[in-house]
């Protein structure tokens, strides 16, 4: 099967639900499923067939991936560690995906994206527990507290961001300090805090076959 390599916009499309991986873009009429919600290609506006089996799993795991911006090795191990914990493998998997650090800088409204939280992050402006911490994967714990770099908060990128994230609120398992930049792990996230249109059992079944 050829690898998908066109611009993640088109996974929106293909998926016919907004996915908002590109920040500002996608509150704009710019976004690409505002102008055209049916699928890419020469023959996005036909009936297509169905896909069902394989090709649905495969499909759902790498939106999966595309969402949070992680690459297969790595979602693998995701899954290794999330079929090893208690409790439902899926949740599991997506609990830890939520977890990450550059998720959680962007649950927060300090980035527009997750691709530009991880920016943030690799550059150094992210402090976890007073230290700064420049790994996006980093896997944050119950009472943590993230915080914007006393510095990086004067940064027009930064601004930016939290202004575009302004009123897209905040996920019950996150508190925010919006005047210092701060953000607190109140407990860790369930399932019902994940409102991305995600079968997980679809992946589940795909690394079981
Ligand atoms: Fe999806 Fe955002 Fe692109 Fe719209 S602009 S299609 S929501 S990624």
């Amino acid at each position: 099967m050829a690898r998908y390599t066109g611009p993640v916009c088109r996974l929106c499309r293909r998926e016919r639900m907004k996915l908002f991986l590109k920040g500002d873009r996608c509150f704009k009429e710019k976004c690409a499923i505002e102008r055209r919600n049916y699928p890419p290609g020469q023959h996005g506006t036909r009936r297509g067939r169905r896909i069902q089996g394989y090709g649905l799993q495969l499909r759902e795991k790498q939106k999966v991936k595309r969402i949070y911006g992680v690459l297969e090795r790595q979602f693998r191990l995701y899954f290794k560690n999330a079929d090893r914990q208690k409790g439902i493998t899926g949740e599991n998997l997506l609990a830890m995906l939520e977890r990450r650090l550059d998720n959680v800088v962007y649950s927060l409204g300090f980035a527009a994206s997750r691709a530009q939280a991880r920016q943030l992050v690799r550059h150094g402006h992210v402090h976890a527990n007073g230290r700064k911490v420049t790994i996006p994967s980093y896997q944050v714990r119950v009472n943590d507290q993230i915080v914007i770099r006393e510095a990086s908060r004067k940064n027009e990128f930064v601004r930016a961001s939290v202004e575009t994230a302004r009123g897209r609120g905040v996920p019950e398992w996150l508190e925010l300090d919006p005047e210092n930049f701060a953000g607190k792990v109140l407990r860790l996230p369930v399932r019902e805090d994940i409102k991305l249109p995600i079968q997980e059992q679809l992946i589940v079944e795909l690394y079981s076959r």
